[in-house]
């Protein structure tokens, strides 16, 4: 499984290839079965969400195919919008529809409950659908999207096109690396070797 480096649940769930920007990419949703072993993995869904909707999914194959086309796409056309929104442009109309409509959807299907610590908006578990794993991805994105903080997202540089996105927390704004053990090291490394060449060079 990817590393969970974002620091919210939309951009992990971008960084699911690996690299991005790259002909060969390890895409990590290769299946619906891998994409609800995702959302378990980051912490999106609970154990019972996820044995239904694999039991689901066991029983209506091509409609989990295209539930996992569907997420597919999301992950496109969030990587577009936010990267546009880093450089402060408008989002590619195409991209920013299809999160529209996505939403729309995912606003169908959730109802608001009063649990013992107060009101939650949730997926309406009454009526199990395979989609449901798509919600909180959208819902982090909305999130992001209205409260940011967008002018801390940033894109990795890393050697190799890592292209990951994360948000910045670190207190002076310099955090530059998806992880400091794989690109910043890899960066560190190289830099390391360049200097040796151009030491033998002299
Ligand atoms: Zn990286």
């Amino acid at each position: 499984m990817p590393e969970l480096v974002g620091g919210a649940l939309c951009l992990d769930f971008v960084n699911t290839v690996d690299p991005r920007h790259a002909d060969q990419r390890f895409d990590y949703l290769a299946g619906y079965g891998a994409l609800v072993g995702w959302a378990r993995y980051a912490g999106a869904i609970d154990a019972a969400a996820a044995r239904r909707m694999l039991h689901r999914a066991e029983r209506h194959p091509a409609a989990a195919g295209e539930v996992l086309r569907r997420a597919i796409r999301l992950r496109e056309a969030l990587y577009r919008i936010l990267a546009s929104a880093m450089k402060r442009r408008a989002p590619p109309q195409d991209a920013f529809d299809y999160l529209n409509r996505e939403l729309a959807w995912a606003n169908a299907t959730v109802r608001l409950t009063r649990g013992r610590e107060g009101f939650v908006l949730q997926s309406d578990d009454r009526r199990p659908r395979l989609e449901q794993v798509l919600w909180p991805v959208i819902r982090s994105a909305v999130d992001v999207l209205v409260d940011g903080p967008l002018d801390r997202v940033r894109e990795c540089p890393g050697l190799g096109n890592c292209g990951w996105l994360f948000v910045d927390l670190s207190k002076n704004a310099s955090r530059r690396w998806c992880d400091m053990r794989t690109c910043g090291n890899r960066a560190k490394v190289h830099r390391y070797h360049a200097r040796i060449r151009a030491k033998r060079g002299r």
